[in-house]
Order: structure tokens, then C-alpha cells, then sequence
């Protein structure tokens, strides 16, 4: 950590960024402070930094944890009305997440993507799109990668990519995007915000400290959006699906152009779905700001099928194309997935029972022609689909049983979608987990 400029900082939870952070804290010399809700004796990350001489306060949040302290570094997950973050901001002291320490050890262009939907597709499409262009990116944050951990890696410049998230945007300084990108932004995590605005400031970070140097990649046909950056220093690229919009990269009658350049048509794109097509722009207009010819992003974009679990394709069985969106754990996520397609659908849906009712899924089987629901929710995806005069649903057990009853009532050239519309954690570990499964229980119908 170069021109560092704090004296003592105070890292609060040790989930795995604040690991990362305290790690690099230890390893730089600067004198901190570890507070976590985790009792010592039950605590091993405590133990392996109190074993180094770090001061770990474990069991409680006293405030005397903040005595001293000019910096707090907090998981991002930590919210605003926690004791330990109200009483720092109550004694003016800077409160950040392990985005911003990272800022200090990235020498190389950060592009960082955040919005309400599409930000790990996106990240992960940019990442492929410069590793074709030549360049030996890296990929960071909310993906599930601790920013610090990667910036340490990082050799020669390489161009870190970032998700970032609305918590992680928050708690910014001085962080600060040679590209930024607001994808979309719709109300999401009121609980954590408290209020739309404080939710779309946060994003909105993103583009706080820009000057004319770097650049802001945005969504033109987002109200929230173009009132937001109306401050913005950066130069601007705007991007359009309506085609409303016709200065940066927009879709004009199926053909997706950068100014008056025909880039890519609609049908050589292998992401499904008109929401893909925001990530699919925002990914030509980064690559194009790195100068990676038209040829290189047409042939990422015919290959690049989205990242695992997100209406990720899977295989072709019998005319039988298959898709895994077990990452879709709500009712609209997996409207966005029906509507993805044209063809007829036979859906596989169901896991934990939330308490929610399923009608206004069952109403949008236009083309859904069967749907198989298994798990903890089957029974009442069955009750709502004879509210709704639904005929075409089976009830089994568990996802096995699911998948084959939908390859059964299936026919050539038919979907089979698995958007279970529900969390896994009735049956599964995670939604990663319960995918994995899917994919593998797809590979037995063989
Ligand atoms: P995030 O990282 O923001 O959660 P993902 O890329 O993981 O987004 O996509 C999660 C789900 O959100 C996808 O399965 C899809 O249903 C939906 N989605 C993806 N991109 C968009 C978009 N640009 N607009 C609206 N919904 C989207």
C-alpha cells in the first residue's frame, strides 16, 4: 500500500473481504484493528491474525473499537444502521469496503460495471471480449472475486474488470473507474438502502469522481439513469436497445451498430433474450474502446453462450434445446426467462416455499406448453395453475424426477427451461449447487 494515508484503521467483519483487507493491512505495515461478532474461540481468521499480534476484539461491537481509529473498512454486507458504522460516521470517520483499499494497489485500467440487472453477465462478456482482443484481463468484486486478493495479482497493467455492487458503491472515497457503466437501474434492496434515492446515489458513485480522462458507458433509455449523470465529468457513450438513441451503440431494425458502423446482427448473438442485448452493448462499446476490431467481437459474440446458471445454454438433446437459469430465484426472474424464448417451452420450476403465490407466473405460459414443479413449492404452483385454468402441470419430488418428466412430454424443436422461480435451499446448498445437478442430470438423458 503506496501514499497510504491512514494511521490506524479498523477492519469490521472478517468475511472474506475483510480477510483480504486485513491481510493486506498486516502485510503493509499499517497499524489496525479487527472487531468481529464471532467469539474468538469459534473465530480461526481471529485467531490467525491474533496470533500475529493483530488487536482482535471478537463477541461484541463495543464502541472503544473505534477509539483511535481514522478509517473503517466494513464488508459491505454490514449495513448503515450497524451500532459500529453509525457511531463512525457520527465522529466523521471515513467508512469504505476492500473496493476502495484495492484503488490503491490497481495500476492499470479499471472498468467498473454495476446496475440493477446484468452485471456478472456483463463483467464476464467484457472479460472474454478483451482476452480475444489480446489483452490479459482480470475480473474483480462482486463476482466473487475480493478485489485486494486480485490487485495483489496483478503484472504488467493488466485491465481489471469489476462488478460492482450498490453496497460496495456506497462506501466509496475516492475510487474512482477509467470506464464506468450503469447498465440499468430499477428498485432493488430497499431493505439495505432504506430509500431509492440512497439506492441510486450509491450507483450513481460510479461516476462521482470521473473527469474528462475517463469515460461513462450508460443506458440512454433509462430515466433514472440520464437525470443521474447529469454531473458526470466523464465523456459519455450512451448505448440504446429501443434504438431511440442513435449517438453510441444502439439496435436498429436487428443489427446492433457503434455510431454509423454495423457491428453485429441480432442472429449471429448466442445470449438469449432482448435483456441480454444491454449487456451485449455495453460489451461492444468497452471493446471498442480498446480498439478490438469488429471480427474479434462477432466471433466472442456467436460463442458466448452467458456465464453458468444465468439462462446458460446447456446441450441439444433430440432437437431438444436446454437451458439452466438456476440462478433465476424469483418469479421475475423467470418471466424474463419465458420471454427469452419463442419457441414452445416445457418449464421445470420449483424449490423453497416462500409463502408466495404463483398465478402471475402461471399467466404468462403463453408459450409454455407443459410445466413440471417439484420441491417444497410444487403444491402451490399446482393450486395456482388451476386457478388459472393451466392444465399442463405435473407434480414430482425432487429435480431428477423433474428433468426426466420434462424431456418426456417434450418434442422436437421444444425448450426445456429450468428457472425454478424459487430459491434452492429447500433441496440444495445453493443455486450453484442445484444447477450443477440440473447439468448433470441433463447429460444422463443421453
Ligand atoms: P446480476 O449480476 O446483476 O445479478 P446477472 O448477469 O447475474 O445479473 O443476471 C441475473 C439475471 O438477471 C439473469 O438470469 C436475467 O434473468 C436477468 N438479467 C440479466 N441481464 C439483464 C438486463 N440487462 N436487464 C434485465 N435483466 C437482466
Amino acid at each position: 500500500l503506496s501514499n497510504f494515508p491512514y494511521q490506524k484503521v479498523l477492519v469490521l467483519g472478517l468475511a472474506k473481504s475483510g480477510e483480504a483487507a486485513a491481510q493486506l493491512l498486516l502485510d503493509s505495515q499499517v497499524p489496525f484493528r479487527i472487531n468481529d461478532l464471532t467469539k474468538l474461540e469459534d473465530n480461526e481468521i481471529a485467531q490467525k491474525f491474533n496470533s500475529e499480534g493483530v488487536e482482535v476484539i471478537t463477541g461484541s461491537h463495543p464502541f472503544e473499537v473505534l477509539d483511535g481509529i481514522d478509517l473503517v473498512i466494513k464488508n459491505p454486507g454490514i449495513p448503515y444502521d450497524h451500532v459500529i458504522v453509525e457511531e463512525a460516521i457520527r465522529r466523521n470517520i471515513p467508512v469504505i469496503t476492500e473496493i476502495e483499499l484495492s484503488y490503491y494497489l490497481i495500476d492499470g485500467p479499471i472498468i467498473a460495471i454495476t446496475g440493477s440487472n446484468g452485471k456478472t453477465t456483463t463483467t464476464t462478456l467484457t472479460y472474454e471480449l478483451l482476452k480475444a482482443g489480446g489483452l490479459d484481463p482480470l475480473i474483480a468484486g462482486n463476482i466473487g472475486k475480493v478485489a485486494t486478493n486480485v490487485a495483489r495479482q496483478q503484472k504488467d497493467k493488466q485491465p481489471v474488470v469489476m462488478e460492482l455492487s450498490s453496497f460496495q458503491l456506497k462506501a466509496i472515497e475516492d475510487f474512482k473507474p477509467d470506464i464506468g457503466v450503469l447498465i440499468n437501474i430499477t428498485e432493488a434492496h430497499l431493505d439495505y438502502h432504506k430509500t431509492m434515492d440512497d439506492y441510486v446515489s450509491s450507483k450513481l458513485n460510479i461516476t462521482k469522481h470521473q473527469s474528462q480522462d475517463d469515460v461513462l458507458i450508460y443506458n440512454a433509455d433509462d430515466d433514472i439513469i440520464k437525470d443521474g449523470i447529469k454531473q458526470s465529468e466523464a465523456q459519455l457513450t450512451p448505448f440504446s436497445v429501443s434504438g431511440l438513441n442513435q449517438h453510441g451503440l444502439y439496435v436498429s431494425e436487428g443489427t446492433i451498430y457503434e455510431r454509423q458502423d454495423p457491428i453485429v446482427k441480432r442472429e449471429d448473438i448466442a445470449l438469449p433474450g432482448d435483456h441480454n442485448l444491454e449487456n451485449v452493448l455495453v460489451g461492444i462499446a468497452i471493446a471498442k474502446r480498446f480498439a478490438i476490431s469488429n471480427q474479434k467481437i462477432k466471433s466472442v459474440l456467436k460463442t458466448f453462450t452467458g456465464v453458468k446458471h444465468r439462462l446458460q445454454y446447456v446441450d441439444t438433446i433430440n432437437d431438444r434445446q436446454i437451458f439452466n437459469d438456476s440462478k433465476a430465484t424469483n418469479i421475475q426472474a423467470t418471466l424474463k426467462a419465458i420471454n427469452a424464448f419463442n419457441q414452445p417451452i416445457v418449464l421445470i420450476a420449483g424449490g423453497l416455499d416462500r409463502g408466495v403465490e404463483f398465478d402471475e407466473l402461471i399467466q404468462s405460459f403463453k408459450n409454455v406448453k407443459g410445466c413440471i414443479a417439484y420441491g417444497q413449492s410444487a403444491d402451490k404452483m399446482c393450486e395456482a395453475a388451476i386457478r388459472q385454468d393451466f392444465h399442463s402441470i405435473y407434480k414430482v419430488d425432487n429435480l431428477q424426477k423433474a428433468t426426466n418428466k420434462a424431456y418426456e412430454i417434450s418434442e422436437r424443436g421444444d425448450i426445456i427451461l429450468f428457472s425454478p422461480a424459487c430459491a434452492s435451499w429447500d433441496q440444495f446448498k445453493s443455486f450453484e449447487e442445484r444447477g450443477d445437478m440440473f447439468i448433470q442430470l441433463v447429460h444422463k438423458l443421453y
